[in-house]
């Protein structure tokens, strides 16, 4: 069964979004554009390939040329003026939707600013998927990517997210998983409802619920393998009251220097940072003894 139709395509750009797991995650128009396109261009030439041949696309004679984040600057003008001529590119990332914590942003911005059509197939993004089934609020959301790996820059970043009042959304790895709902725990509060949703419509597909507390216990018994996406619900109202600014202080000593632990308290805490800071020392000293 043949479920594309090759059609004539507009001058333009097209991000494509593909599957983030099950490989029939794709939309018939999505599989038009691929087949129809006059370039294609992609975050890794073997998996659209391989994308293409599941679905029965032929490729014929047009060219698929490699554009990610460490060739974009040289590959951009060779796409741009694939544009500029009058011809369709589609683009596709390695999985989900293009520029979502994956390429693409420099080139749909300066295309556009070249007055060239810039379009889109949508479909499938983890972040997306997850937010559908984890159960959390949905009204709101505050997608942050990937966090920093070095944990005093992690538990900065999310200090600066703790107060926005919307879901928050994290990509992981599974690598790093446990030490995240660890420091997120630490700035949030261990008792915040968040959800672990891993291996979207793949096999092993999971949704696990609990406080960041709870959370942590159930994955530092596990190992944990595959694609995560982590959402932690907003603050509840009135809980930054609660917030107990000297245990958050001595367990944030614990592992950082008085001016990082009073950084990340005092964001945390929505409390001035001097204030903190002169906690802090005096904490500090009574710790040293
Ligand atoms: N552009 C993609 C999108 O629209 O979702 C995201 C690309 S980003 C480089 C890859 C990260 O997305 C993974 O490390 C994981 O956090 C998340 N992700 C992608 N596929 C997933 C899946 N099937 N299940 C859970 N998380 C997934």
């Amino acid at each position: 069964m043949v479920n594309h139709e090759v059609k004539p395509l507009a001058a333009g750009l097209y991000f494509v979004a593909t599957p983030i797991g099950t490989a029939r995650d794709i939309t018939l128009r999505a599989l038009d554009i691929l087949a129809s396109a006059d370039v294609i261009a992609a975050e890794d030439t073997r998996s659209m390939k391989r994308l293409l041949e599941i679905h029965g696309v032929p490729l014929g004679t047009r060219p698929v040329i490699a554009y990610h984040d460490h060739n974009g600057d040289k590959v951009r003008p060779r796409l741009m003026a694939y544009l500029a001529e009058g011809k369709s590119v589609a683009y596709a990332s390695e999985a989900g939707t293009p520029l979502i914590a994956d390429p693409g942003y420099d080139l749909g911005k300066i295309a556009r600013e070249e007055g060239v059509l810039v379009t889109a197939a949508p479909g499938p993004s983890a972040v997306i998927d997850a937010m559908t089934i984890a159960g959390l609020p949905t009204d709101r959301f505050m997608f942050a990517g990937f966090l920093p790996n070095a944990k005093n820059a992690r538990r900065n970043a999310l200090a600066e997210l703790g107060d926005i009042p919307a879901t928050l959304v994290f990509y992981e790895s599974p690598k790093r998983v446990e030490a995240m709902l660890q420091d997120a725990a630490d700035i949030l509060g261990a008792t915040r409802e968040a959800a672990v949703c891993r291996e979207l419509t793949k096999k092993f597909e999971e949704c696990v619920n609990g406080t960041l507390e709870t959370l942590v216990a159930e994955f530092s018994e596990r190992s944990v393998k595959g694609e995560i996406v982590v959402l932690i619900t907003r603050r509840a109202e009135g809980a930054s009251d609660e917030f107990d600014t000297e245990a958050e202080l001595r367990k944030a000593l614990e592992s950082m220097s008085v001016r990082d632990a009073s950084d990340v308290v005092s964001k945390a805490s929505g409390q001035p940072k001097r204030k903190i800071y002169q906690l802090a020392l005096a904490l500090d000293k009574e710790r040293k003894g």
